[in-house]
């Protein structure tokens, strides 16, 4: 499927704002969360989905970013846990027979 103008724009921004959460982690976690916060709403508004590659880089729950001090992976077959270690939440991702993706929460 093709991106539209709009989304195309908003992506662009959203890759820039995981760039920016993952440097200013370190020193400002609560303004990284926040990158990655709007980040989100941006792509919502956009209707905008995040690529696989960007859907795995952080929390869901607490919008940290993942670095390797912060979280951490696990690989089960197909699947992969990644745990944030800020909040404990877990997020699985795996690739299910089939022909769809599947995503486990
Ligand atoms: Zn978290």
């Amino acid at each position: 499927m093709k991106h539209t103008k709009i989304q195309q724009l908003a992506l662009e921004r959203i890759y820039r704002l995981f760039e920016l959460a993952e440097k200013e982690f370190q020193k400002h976690p609560k303004r990284s969360k926040r990158y990655i916060s709007l980040a989100r709403e941006i792509g919502k508004k956009a209707t905008a989905r995040f690529p696989f590659e960007l859907k795995k880089k952080y929390c869901k729950k607490c919008n940290s970013v993942f670095t390797q001090t912060n979280s951490e992976t696990k690989k089960t077959g197909d699947l992969t846990a990644i745990k944030c270690l800020e909040c404990g939440a877990q997020r699985k991702f795996g690739t299910k027979p089939g022909p769809k993706r599947k995503e486990a929460f």
